[in-house]
């Protein structure tokens, strides 16, 4: 899994034929290559927002406008060089960037896309009229970038500047992919409820995206200005923000190279179809709308489909294997079995918490003190309040009244990200893997424990940040170990069985090192056996000193694990005490089990089949 390994040849071969590419072309082809190496890095910014990171972006062209006529004005109005005004023309543009995706922390999808949208409208209507940019003329007379004396007005030169800066962008942005701010955006764009309750802080990685895409655009601005040496509207117009985003549905925005195969594509196209511009828009139209039909992952994503097409059958075998073999867990050794925070009060303290929904009550007055190193249950019939619950004490909804308190934090005024970094995990009962990406990938995200705010060493050590991914990766093998998913380490979580999913998900919440871990209905969907591995699972988190709170259908199960139960019915909570005192308690014989007596108590009740 080395970064840096990743086919040397092949990077080997395409620096020898960017060295020689420009010995075979004439004057106006290497214009259009100059052109093209400019939209790949449009494109690339458009990858990370958009495939990686899930935010859509249509406002990729006028970053590309703000670096370009940031660099044209204060090279022409105010005299600065052309470097000084490139540096400025970069700043400025992450400060768009920035404000463009502020909207992005309140809407997602295609309301994002509109917004972005009329915001580079407005920037295109903001340059066509506007006195400083030169209105339709736009501005003309930009100087030709100063290099230790090269000829930079020479377009084969000015390629090489061109190269030099793509290879460096490219590399960085496959680096930021492949290491923790890039597992952070594809898990948020996979499920960034999910992320959330996983510690990744959705805000700001929202606007870390927007950050990454304006940076490319504001680069690729200067390289355009300093190139072309001429700046006007119709660059940065909807006609080249659509074939932008041709160039990254067609060539797969999930994939880096993908956007480059498609933005070079396009422009060798576009060049080739001059003649019938018209039509050529029609064309992308056309072809756009068949990839997102029958290759939603473009070109790149096209090998992929064939090999797990392919593959399919034998991994299915493998799996099959791999499940056969038992999986139990080790039992922890004494010594280092531990009761974190044994003596500090409660591990859950919840408070006359009430939740409510418009008219509907889902929890009613609800009061329980957890212990730490107890493994509670709670049960209680269908739509009872228990996922409620559960989705309250992690912060995704803030209660109507009442007070909760864990991980040694005011759990009512805390986000999700901040309780799962002070200790809380859990599972969903309709499993919220990230699916676009590998089992290990989804561990590696939840290993992760830095805050967001560190991703400055992206930009200023990137050694600490692979530094820090080796570290990462040996604990993800680790825990891959412990829960017996090292032969599904590479495979992404759908295309294993449902038990193996369950576990999975378990491993990811422990990858975080919690104090306290919920588990909503862990046994649904699992088979005898798998049941059995669960009940060890869960003792042997136990015996590690975490605290374990269970919602759980599977009555064997619950009476066989759990110290205490609460049981809940229709948001209150109607008993709790040892497993006998709860299953004698005539309320609960009631409410819960109809009129059968407690002998009668089914050793699997009905699982919810909410998937
Ligand atoms: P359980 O997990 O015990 O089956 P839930 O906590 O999922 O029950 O649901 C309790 C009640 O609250 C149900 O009536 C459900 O429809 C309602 N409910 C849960 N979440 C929401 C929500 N986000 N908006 C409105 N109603 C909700
Ligand atoms: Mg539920």
């Amino acid at each position: 899994m080395s970064i840096l390994k990743s086919k040397p040849a092949l990077i080997l071969l395409a620096c020898v034929v960017a060295y020689a590419l420009p010995y075979g072309l004439n004057g106006y082809s290497i214009h259009v290559v100059d052109i093209a190496i400019i939209f790949a890095l449009l494109a690339v910014g458009m990858g990370l927002v958009m495939g990686v990171a899930g935010q859509i972006n249509l406002a990729q062209v006028a970053f590309f406008g703000v670096g370009a006529y940031t660099t044209a004005i204060l090279t022409t109005h105010s005299g600065y060089g052309f470097w000084t005004a490139a540096i400025l023309g970069i700043v400025t543009t992450m400060l768009v960037g920035l404000l463009v995706g502020l909207p992005a922390l309140r809407m997602q999808s295609h309301y994002l896309g509109i917004v972005t949208l009329g915001l580079a409208l407005g920037f295109v209507n903001w340059i066509t009229n506007a006195k400083i940019t030169g209105g339709a003329d736009g501005i003309s007379g930009i100087p030709v970038p100063p290099l230790l004396g090269i000829d930079l007005a020479d377009e084969y030169m000015y390629y090489y500047l061109e190269i030099v800066v793509f290879a460096i962008a490219l590399a960085f942005g496959a680096f930021v992919v492949r290491t923790r701010l890039g597992r952070r955006l594809r898990a948020m764009r996979d499920d960034a409820l999910a992320a959330g309750a996983m510690g990744a802080e959705i805000p700001l990685l929202r606007m870390t995206a927007f950050l990454l895409a304006s940076t490319y655009g504001g680069v690729a601005g200067i390289l355009y200005a300093g190139l072309i040496r001429y700046v006007a509207p119709e660059t940065f117009s909807l006609s080249n923000m659509f074939l932008l985003l041709a160039m990254v549905i067609i060539g797969g925005r999930r994939s880096l190279v993908g956007c480059v195969v498609g933005a070079v594509g396009l422009v060798l196209i576009r060049e080739a179809l001059v003649d019938f511009a018209v039509y050529a828009q029609l064309g992308y139209g056309i072809v756009v709308v068949l990839m997102v039909v029958f290759a939603p992952t473009g070109i790149a994503g096209i090998p992929e489909r064939i090999r797990e097409a392919i593959s399919r059958r034998r991994k299915s075998e493998d799996v099959r294997a791999a499940e056969l073999g038992p999986y139990l867990p080790e039992a922890i050794p004494a010594d280092q079995a531990s009761r974190k925070g044994a003596d500090s009060g409660p591990a859950l303290e919840i408070s006359h918490v009430t939740k409510r929904f418009g008219a509907l009550t889902a929890l009613n007055d609800v009061t329980l003190t957890v212990e730490p190193g107890e493994i509670r249950g709670i049960v209680g019939p269908n739509g009872s309040g228990k996922t409620t619950l559960f989705n309250v004490i992690s912060g995704l909804y803030r209660p109507s009244e009442g007070q909760v308190a864990g991980v040694g934090r005011d759990i009512g005024r805390a986000r999700p990200y901040q309780l799962s970094l002070a200790g809380m995990a859990r599972t969903f009962q309709n499993l919220r893997l990230f699916s676009q990406m590998t089992v290990r990938e989804n561990i590696l995200v939840v290993l992760d424990r830095s805050r967001t705010t560190t991703v400055w060493q992206y930009a200023v050590w990137p050694v600490g940040v692979l530094s820090n991914e080796h570290r990462l990766q040996a604990k993800a093998d680790r825990i891959l170990n412990e829960y017996g998913l090292t032969a599904f380490a590479d495979a992404h979580p759908q295309s294993l069985p449902y038990g193996i999913q369950r576990r999975i998900e378990i491993a990811r919440a422990m990858a975080g090192g919690p104090s306290l871990l919920l588990l909503d209905e862990p046994a649904a969907g699992l088979n005898g056996e798998e049941v059995g591995q669960l009940s060890a699972i869960v003792r042997s988190i136990r015996d590690q000193g975490v605290t374990v709170v269970l919602i759980e259908h599977n009555m064997g199960l619950v009476m066989s694990l759990c110290e205490r139960i609460t049981v809940l019915a229709a948001g209150t909570v109607i008993a709790e005490g040892t497993p006998a005192e709860v299953a004698a308690t005539p309320e609960v014989i009631e409410a819960y089990l109809g009129d059968s007596t407690p002998d009668d108590i089914p050793v699997h009740v009905a699982p919810e089949v909410s998937r």
